[in-house]
């Protein structure tokens, strides 16, 4: 009984793509969302968090590189 996320009651519509509706005010990379992380960029360097979703603590941020790496080992 709990497959699906509710969507917050605020009347919009959510747009289709985004299932991390927590984020949706901050650019997530979704091929590293889609492996659990959290995947959170950060704008100003473009650099992605690594850590699990919904992981305790401030995002650590990696470079493109590191993402790249972590995106390609789960499949
Ligand atoms: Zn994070």
């Amino acid at each position: 009984m709990n497959a699906e996320i509710p969507a917050p009651a605020t009347g919009k519509t959510r747009s289709f793509g985004n299932s991390r509706p927590d984020l949706s005010n901050a650019t997530v990379r979704e091929d590293l969302a889609m492996t659990g992380r959290c995947a959170l960029v950060h704008l100003p360097t473009g650099r992605t968090c690594l850590l699990p979703l919904r992981h305790q603590g401030p995002c650590e941020f990696h470079g493109p590189q590191e993402a790249e790496s972590v995106a390609g080992a789960s499949s």
